[in-house]
C-alpha cells in the first residue's frame, strides 16, 4: 500500500471532522493530517481508515478511533523532547502521533503479535520510539520512569498504582477507568503525594490485561 494525495485529503477531511466534535491543539491535527492511518490497519479495511471509527486490528485488538487517539493525546499536553509512556502499543497509531509531536517514545504490549508486527512496521516506515517492550503495562517501566506523561490505550478496570509512582511532578497520566465503558480519567501529579484528577465522559476500549500474553 502506498500513501497518495487521494489518502491527503482524506486526512485533511477527518481533521475537519475532528475539530466540530471538539478538538483544538493544532499540533495534534498536525499529527491527524500527516500520518497515513491507512496503513497500520489490515489493506482489507483501507477504504474505512479516515473514518472516525476504531478497526480490528490482530490478535482481537482495535485500533482506536481517531477522535479518542486526537483526545488523549490533547489531555497530554506533549511538549518536544518529552519523555512519553504508551501502555498498549497495538497497531503503534498512536504511538506515531506522539513521535510527530517530538516525544522520546517508550511504549509497552502485551499481544506478542501486535508487538512483532509494530517492530517491523516502525523500522520499514522509520518510526523511531526510544523503546518498543514485550510485557505488561501494568507495572509501567521503572528503568525509564519518570515520565512527563503516560497513556493508558486501553480500559483499565482500576489505576495501576506504579503509573501513578512513575509520573514527573507536574506529569499527566491519561487513562480511560472502568470495565464496559470508561470514563477517561486525567491525573496530574502535583506534589510527591498529592494528585489532581479530572473526568473527560465516556469512552469505549478493549480491556487493559494482567500479564503477558
Ligand atoms: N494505541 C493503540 C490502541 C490499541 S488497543 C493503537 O493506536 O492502535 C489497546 C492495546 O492495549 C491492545 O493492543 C492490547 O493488547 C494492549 N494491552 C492490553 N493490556 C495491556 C497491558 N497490561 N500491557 C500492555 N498492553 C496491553
Amino acid at each position: 500500500m502506498k500513501d497518495t494525495f487521494k489518502h491527503r485529503g482524506m486526512r485533511n477531511k477527518l481533521a475537519e471532522v475532528l475539530v466540530k466534535k471538539g478538538i483544538t491543539d493544532t499540533k495534534v491535527l498536525g499529527a491527524i493530517k500527516t500520518i497515513p492511518r491507512h496503513l497500520f490497519m489490515d489493506s482489507s479495511f483501507e477504504g474505512h481508515a479516515y473514518q472516525d471509527k476504531a478497526f480490528p486490528i490482530a490478535a482481537d485488538q482495535t485500533i482506536s478511533q481517531p477522535y479518542t487517539v486526537a483526545f488523549q493525546t490533547q489531555l497530554l499536553q506533549v511538549k518536544p523532547g518529552h519523555q512519553v509512556l504508551e501502555i498498549g502499543t497495538g497497531s503503534g497509531y498512536q504511538t506515531a502521533v506522539l513521535l510527530h509531536l517530538k516525544a522520546k517514545v517508550f511504549t509497552i504490549e502485551r499481544q506478542q503479535e501486535l508487538f512483532k508486527k509494530t517492530k517491523l512496521f516502525f523500522g520499514k516506515m522509520g518510526y523511531r520510539p526510544k523503546k518498543n517492550i514485550f510485557g505488561d503495562g501494568y507495572k509501567g517501566l521503572p528503568p525509564d520512569a519518570p515520565f512527563d506523561s503516560i497513556v493508558v490505550t486501553a480500559g483499565a478496570p482500576e489505576v495501576p498504582k506504579p503509573l501513578m509512582a512513575q509520573l514527573k511532578i507536574g506529569g499527566r497520566l491519561v487513562i480511560p477507568v472502568g470495565v464496559n465503558d470508561q470514563v477517561m480519567t486525567l491525573f496530574i501529579r502535583k506534589s510527591e503525594k498529592e494528585f489532581e484528577k479530572k473526568e473527560f465522559g465516556s469512552f469505549r476500549f478493549v480491556p487493559l490485561l494482567e500479564n503477558k500474553n
